[in-house]
């Protein structure tokens, strides 16, 4: 049985440090919050899967419109690694600000600087790229910033502080840089391991479908 990652549940120093793997299972869906290991025949949801293909399943438990719209938050809020506190946070600017609610809130979500440090290439997952932002590896503009949550913004320029080019870490990103792909919004000089972010994140530059509409009910009542 999976325990459910409930608020308050291991959590230490604001952050949840609980086995990734057990928010996957939570939902039963593949989140991607462990780099390489989600890709390969370790990951637990493909063991899973492999070992009950073909037989019967029973009937799935039939769970309730709101149980519907708390799922859909939680798989956001997972994906990008985020306490309850800070993910209603981006909601209420998200519906404060002009638009659509659920692109404002993706727009802000893909803006934080350790999600641009992940699509850059520089983690492999997003807890990864939060660990180098937080141990003051990456710089924007010239000046360090160790914030997962600062926000980018057109023409912000994302580089290595030069101590942290002399790292074994930066070598090993070097070399697996290579094969990322990078989003329309971002661009990356190989050579230079410098990032920019060209312009706001769009449709269609997003790595994940998630149901919006269901987070938005969810914080309406
Ligand atoms: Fe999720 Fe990755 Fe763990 Fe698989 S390996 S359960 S995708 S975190």
């Amino acid at each position: 049985m999976v325990v459910a990652p409930v608020e308050g549940e291991e959590y230490r120093m604001g952050r949840y440090t609980g086995p990734q793997c057990h928010l996957c299972r939570y939902l039963n869906e593949k989140l991607m919050l462990k780099g390489e290991r989600c890709s390969s025949p370790k990951c637990p949801i493909e063991k899973k899967n492999a070992s009950s293909r073909g037989r019967f399943q029973g009937r799935a438990p039939k769970i309730s419109d709101r149980g519907l719209q708390l799922r859909a938050k939680q798989k956001v809020r997972f994906s990008y690694g985020m306490l309850e506190r800070q993910f209603r946070r981006f909601f209420s600017e998200a519906a404060r600000a002009d638009g659509n609610t659920g692109s404002n809130l993706r727009i802000l979500l893909e803006r934080r600087l350790d999600n641009v440090v992940y699509r850059l290439g520089f983690g492999d997952s997003r807890a990864q790229a939060r660990q180098i932002t937080n141990h003051n590896h990456i710089m924007v503009n010239g000046r360090r910033v160790n914030i997962p949550s600062f926000l980018v913004k057109s023409g912000d320029v994302i580089t290595w502080s030069p101590s942290s080019k002399k790292t074994e870490l930066y070598k090993t990103v070097v070399e697996k840089v290579k094969a990322v792909t990078i989003p329309g919004w971002l661009s990356l000089d190989e050579e230079k391991m410098e990032g920019a972010v060209l312009a706001l994140p769009a449709e269609g530059d997003f790595m994940a479908e998630y149901d919006m509409a269901s987070i938005i009910e969810y914080y309406s009542r």
